[in-house]
């Protein structure tokens, strides 16, 4: 079953719940609550458990949206539909303006910066003389279809669950794209993302925008649900709440947000009724047992619930191939002649250790270039300085013969510069496909809108047709739907050999591409390379063995201690003895 299917069947369930004879009223309220929650967490899910951004800060948003429209509807006299689009644009609004002040912050941070944020907010909602300080605003209208007030718990019941089920369907939408892609490469580091053309700061900001919409609709539809709204329900307790429904329920997956409300949800429901009978009204001693309740469950199972329960089930087959499409347009043909690559006087110094001390070489066209040296003499730090990974200290690079000083890595992607990792960077938990189709990042159009409505397929089916196509290319055509995690290592650098492909480089950069190959996986590569050669393509590659290097390379430049101390053909090099005292030893 697809996950649209699944969603529709979902849908169907939940829309048959309150036709049930017999069903008690009490629960409908409580699926009203589940579905509220699950809103927020569902953004949460996205934004924490698929980009790696935790948020302490969720139910200030949830504000934003039940405080716009409790204004609008009750001192303006707005009719509470037409106050939707506003209160998600003001929790859209206030994501901007937060998020620009908060993504750019790093590890423990950017947690740290919500919580401030999430504080500053709450304290506001409590003060403002117009948000009703801590009483709040009440009176609310409630929501109106036709003649007919949604003023019960079963009413606005269908109007929370289609919101739940819509959100569910746009989230695994955005996340089945070209942007979820880049989305989902947020939580392995921003270098791997931003080689393939990824605005990795503007990714993080959507997710941050997307998270908080879908807070602000949940706190929309409370409003008009409790037809009140005060500061309590959007406070950091309830945000940490929100953040333990995502953790418990599975926080990679659109169905844990569900999941994990529902628990959560139902939890504190039984404990806020039961404890009491038995302790005989201790005070807060259900929000004890509840803490200690959640702990237990993330021991039992750390990753979420969700997970667990779908790994009781067979999974789907998915050895479908991607369907063919017309195929991406290939890169203009150069017309210029001279170097495709140029280093000039490159020096890094990182504080006192000089890495790469005043390097110069040149990488022709159609030409293989070898980079070999000890380890530690800068030579991937020499490929983070061409593609802008990284600062030169000094120096100067030119591509075509067009300065590409300070040029960010994005920009190098697009001008056609391609690479791979000494320490592989894929996604573990997304199939080799997906992993691949990110390096098609570039070649594809479509936006997170057009994504999450299914407007994108056309370009989709190219992006990964394209991925398809590299994959069989380097001999994986069989591991296409593994999780790249799954792969041995070996295989794991010809994966990013072919995401490297789908740019369409002019210029390949390998950096230890063979190292855990065997002897025939090596000579296949050696052909794959010798062949995209023939084909017009450049290669720089950073290669230990040396019988491979030898073999393959037209030229090599050796480093030493982060200087260039010999540059030749391989038998120039071979037979140089500088080369032979610092890297090649007695053995060669
Ligand atoms: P190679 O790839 O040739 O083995 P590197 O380019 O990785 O060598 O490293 C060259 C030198 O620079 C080493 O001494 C290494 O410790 C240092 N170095 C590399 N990256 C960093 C960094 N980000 N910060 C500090 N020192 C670094
Ligand atoms: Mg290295």
């Amino acid at each position: 079953m697809t996950q649209r299917r699944a969603i529709v069947l979902f849908a169907l369930v939940m829309a048959a719940i309150p036709f049930i004879p017999g069903m008690p009223p009490f629960w409908i309220v409580l699926l009203d609550n589940i579905g509220l929650a699950a809103l927020v967490a569902m953004g949460l899910v996205i934004l924490t458990g698929v980009g790696g951004l935790t948020s302490f800060g969720q139910a200030a948003f949830c504000g934003f949206g039940g405080y716009v429209t409790a204004i609008l509807t009750t001192s303006y006299g707005m009719s509470p539909w037409l106050t939707l689009p506003l209160s998600l644009i003001a929790s859209g609004l206030a994501a901007v303006i937060l998020g620009l002040m908060t993504v750019r912050l790093s590890g423990h941070y950017l947690p740290l910066g919500t919580i401030a944020w999430g504080l500053s907010l709450f304290y506001l909602f409590t003060k403002l003389e117009f948000l009703g300080r801590n009483d709040g605003i009440s009176s609310i209208p409630p929501l109106r279809i036709g003649s007919t007030d949604l003023t019960g718990a079963g009413e606005i019941y269908f109007v929370i669950w289609l919101a739940v089920v819509i959100a569910a369907l746009l989230t695994v939408n955005l996340l089945d794209s070209r942007v979820g892609r880049a989305i989902r490469a947020l939580r392995r580091g921003h270098i791997a993302a931003e080689s393939f053309g990824v605005q990795t700061a503007r990714a993080k900001l959507l997710v941050f925008i997307y998270a908080a919409v879908l807070a602000g609709l949940s706190g929309w539809l409370y409003a008009h649900f409790q037809r009140a709204v005060n500061p309590t329900p959007f406070g950091l307790t309830a945000s940490i709440e929100y953040l333990f429904i995502a953790v418990v329920g599975g926080a990679g997956y659109v169905w844990g947000a569900v999941l994990g409300a529902g628990i959560v949800v139902v939890l504190k429901e039984i404990l806020q009724s039961y404890l009491p009978l038995i302790f005989h009204g201790q005070a807060q001693l259900e929000t004890v047992v509840f803490g200690l309740l959640l702990v237990a469950l993330l021991q039992v199972a750390p990753g979420g619930l969700w997970p667990q329960i779908v790994a009781l089930f067979p999974t789907r087959d998915k050895s479908q191939k991607p369907q063919a499409a017309s195929p991406l347009p290939p890169r203009e043909k150069q017309t210029s002649t001279g170097p495709l690559l140029q280093v000039q006087n490159a020096s890094k110094h990182f504080g006192g250790v000089v890495a790469v001390n005043d390097v110069s070489f040149d990488v022709q066209r159609q030409e293989i270039v070898a980079l070999i040296g000890p380890n530690g003499a800068g030579k991937s730090t020499t490929f983070n300085l061409i593609t802008g990974i990284l600062y030169a200290t000094a120096g100067h690079f030119f591509l075509s013969g067009k300065n590409v000083d300070g040029t960010p890595p994005q920009r190098v992607a697009h001008l056609g510069v391609a690479r791979t990792f000494q320490h592989v960077k894929l996604v573990p938990d997304m199939s080799v496909l997906e992993n691949v189709a990110i390096g098609a990042h570039l070649r594809g159009h479509s936006g997170a809108i057009s994504s999450m409505l299914r407007l994108d397929r056309a370009d989709e089916a190219r992006l990964l047709a394209e991925a398809a196509r590299q994959i069989e290319r380097v001999g994986l055509g069989d591991q296409i739907h593994q999780l790249a995690g799954n792969l041995s290592l070996g295989q794991q650098r010809i994966v990013e050999i072919a995401r490297a492909l789908c740019i369409d480089p002019i210029l390949l950069l390998l950096d230890e591409p063979a190292a855990g190959l065997r002897h025939m996986e090596k000579q296949k590569l050696a052909a794959l390379l010798r062949q995209l050669k023939t084909e017009g393509m450049s290669v720089l590659l950073v290669e230990h063995d040396m019988g491979f290097v030898m073999d393959l390379a037209d030229r090599i430049v050796v480093l030493d201690f982060g200087t260039k101390i010999a540059e030749g053909t391989p038998s120039e090099v071979r037979a140089n003895p500088d080369v032979i005292k610092a890297y090649l030893g007695a053995a060669s």
